[in-house]
């Protein structure tokens, strides 16, 4: 038996989540209940598994379960980039099989999300936007070449943009120069999460506003056990992210960070001339460490920065905090967009993702019945959405050469120190890099 301690808790401040109209009322987890297969989560990890499954099994009873509203959770509150390329760490693999199979499920990922967008009508502002790589000054500037270096081994299109051609579509002249890579979509993650929800088959049913108290392990499968009620099932996919040690599993192997953006009302036609920007693109910084910042096809503005180790992940960031945090923003904002400076932000959110120190995402079976993925290292849009699809294919027993690509590029995520080491060396080192990168902030 094990019961879980932390539960999601994310904070109401997101300002995708506050853009969508309100929801239907939730239906909830009462009574007993049995199913064929449990996904517990409903990020894009749980809505991909769930989907796949109900399309593997059309008459079988599916409960895709979450602790919030769909949308809510990190899946409904990251920066919107689906992204095709593997992240640097990644990238850095000596094995270029290794990455070509990422790159290839990743792009999986983007077809199936473009597809179900076009067949279900989800306004999302889904758009084929590409991406911005972009550096400030020396630091971010020596780690695009670094970032050029790899994508010409890759093989992959990139574009060098300097300055006063980034400064006409960002509208600010902070960059010293950019790496356009065009495989990249942007969207509004709340709606898109919320629109895949909505448009699930007809046997996978959704309980939201469900935490799941306990999982234990019974002669006919596994009891899954709520606030007012209880699920049996032989089969539960786990697509809980950093929760998912909660369930017992992949105990001391997860790091829960957080991250945290800010957005502003959507830009006045005079604001847009003013800095002479256009709309809907998106800039990640060449350092890991530093801003990214976004541009809304409704005109708002996102700043996305600051890393924090949560070991109580699970609670929601006190105002104090996030007044802070929401400073720091703004000074990003600043010193991007001086003449913008009296535009207020409207929202500031943060939100709970895992990361291994081996940079290891874990795919697979945990247990009899139970199976999982996990740990994204925060690049879960695609991720998740490719990594829920082939656990699916994986419990129901298919066979593919994406399942096999997928096999080969997880892993199992290293073990922790204990704490306190491991707080104190995870701090230290992302207010180390913090301090590295201050000019790419
Ligand atoms: C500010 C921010 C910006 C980001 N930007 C990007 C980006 O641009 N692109 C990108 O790809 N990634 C980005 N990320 C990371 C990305 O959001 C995550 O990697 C991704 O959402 C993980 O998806 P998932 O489905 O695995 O898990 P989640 O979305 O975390 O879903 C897990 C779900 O499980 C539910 N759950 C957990 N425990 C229980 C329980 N006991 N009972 C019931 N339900 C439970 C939770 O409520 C949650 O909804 C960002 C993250 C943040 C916070």
């Amino acid at each position: 038996m094990n019961s879980i301690v932390k539960l999601p808790c994310d904070d109401r401040s997101c300002g995708w989540y506050a853009a969508l109209p309100e929801p239907q009322p939730a239906r909830r987890l009462v009574g007993e209940q049995r199913a064929d297969h449990v996904v517990i989560g409903a990020g894009f990890a749980g809505l991909a598994a769930a989907r796949r499954l109900a399309s593997h099994l059309p008459h079988a009873r599916i409960l895709l379960v979450d602790a919030q509203r769909v949308g809510y959770g990190a899946s409904g509150r990251n920066s919107g980039f689906v992204i095709d390329l593997p992240h640097k760490f990644a990238l850095e693999h000596p094995d270029p099989l290794h990455k070509q199979r990422l790159l290839g499920l990743n792009r999986a990922a983007i077809d199936q999300l473009q597809t179900l967008i076009g067949r279900h009508g989800i306004e999302c502002q889904w758009s084929h936007a590409g991406k911005y790589q972009g550096a400030v000054g020396p630091r971010g500037l020596a780690y695009l070449e670094h970032f050029e270096s790899l994508l010409a081994d890759l093989g992959e299109p990139y574009r060098l943009v300097e300055r006063s051609e980034l400064a006409s579509v960002l509208g600010t002249d902070h960059y010293s120069r950019a790496i356009f890579t065009p495989g990249c979509y942007l969207m509004q993650p709340a709606a898109l999460v919320r629109g895949l929800g909505g448009s699930l088959p007809e046997n996978v049913e959704v309980l939201e506003e469900s935490p799941i108290q306990r999982l234990e392990k019974s002669s006919s499968g596994w009891v899954l056990q709520g606030n007012d009620g209880c699920i049996r099932t032989p089969s539960v996919l786990l697509g809980t992210s950093i929760f998912t040690q909660e369930f017992g599993f992949l105990r001391n192997r997860l790091l829960p960070v957080m991250t945290f953006a800010s957005w502003t009302r959507p830009l006045s036609d005079a604001e847009m001339a003013r800095v002479g920007a256009q709309a809907d693109w998106g800039l990640t910084p060449a350092d890991h460490a530093g801003t990214t910042v976004r541009m809304t096809q409704d005109r708002r503005l996102i700043i996305r920065n600051t890393y924090r180790h949560v070991p109580r992940y699970g609670r929601s960031v006190d105002d104090a905090t996030r007044a802070r945090i929401r400073e720091d923003h703004a000074k990003a904002f600043r010193a991007r967009y001086p003449q913008l400076a009296e535009v207020p932000f409207t929202h500031t959110w943060g939100g709970a993702y895992a990361i291994s120190r081996n940079f290891t995402n874990f795919f697979g079976q945990l247990d009899d019945g139970v199976f999982a993925t996990a740990c994204d290292n925060g690049v879960g849009a695609a991720w998740g959405t490719i990594s829920g699809t082939l656990l699916a294919d994986l419990v129901v027993g298919a066979s593919s050469t994406q399942l096999d690509d997928i096999r080969a590029v997880t892993g199992m995520p290293s073990l922790n120190p204990p704490e306190p080491f491991l707080g104190l060396g995870v701090s230290t080192r992302i207010r180390w890099a913090a301090w590295n990168s201050r000019s790419e902030l």
